[in-house]
């Protein structure tokens, strides 16, 4: 579906030119930081939960389309969710853009404009990094995220899977 594609990546693109909730959050009562070597994406994550629901979540940073785009999606996508949905949320992102295919259980609405980036596994730690961030946030871990903790320099990327 060609059509669908394009408009998925004119998603991208509005939202990784123009983020949205970028920028402090100043009661936040929980941050993280995040950072992807491999791009050179960075990211610090605003989080405010009231009662285990998350209120507002914003970002500050710097990083490709990708990063950006992804981070900003995910911002809208959390507001009024439980940290509990956000977890689901999150294997559901990842199943997605690691190509394991979206779960029916939790719809992923708009964070579906990223699915294109499972054909480019280069660019899945660009679309994971916000939300390994979150993820971080949430539990207060204070260590910087990276994504690079069990990837080797320079090594070889893994073969394609068939099917
Ligand atoms: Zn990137």
């Amino acid at each position: 579906m060609p059509e669908l594609r394009d408009l998925y990546q004119e998603l991208i693109i509005d939202h990784g030119r123009r983020p949205r909730n970028f920028g402090a959050l100043a009661d936040a009562n929980h941050k993280a930081e995040g950072f992807n070597p491999l791009c050179g994406d960075r990211i610090t994550l605003f989080v405010k939960t009231r009662d285990g629901v998350i209120e507002d979540v914003r970002f500050e940073g710097t990083g490709c389309a990708i990063s950006t785009a992804s981070a900003s999606l995910m911002s809208e996508a959390l507001k009024g969710k439980t940290e509990a949905q956000a977890q689901a949320l999150f294997d559901g992102f990842h199943a997605l853009v690691t190509g394991q295919g979206a779960a029916e259980e939790a719809p992923l609405g708009k964070l579906e404009v990223l699915a294109g980036v499972a054909e480019f596994p280069a660019r899945v730690k660009c679309a994971t990094l916000a939300w390994h961030t979150l993820l971080a946030a949430l539990r207060d871990q204070s260590v910087p995220v990276t994504t690079e903790r069990d990837e080797q320099e320079g090594a070889e990327p893994p073969p394609a899977a068939d099917g």
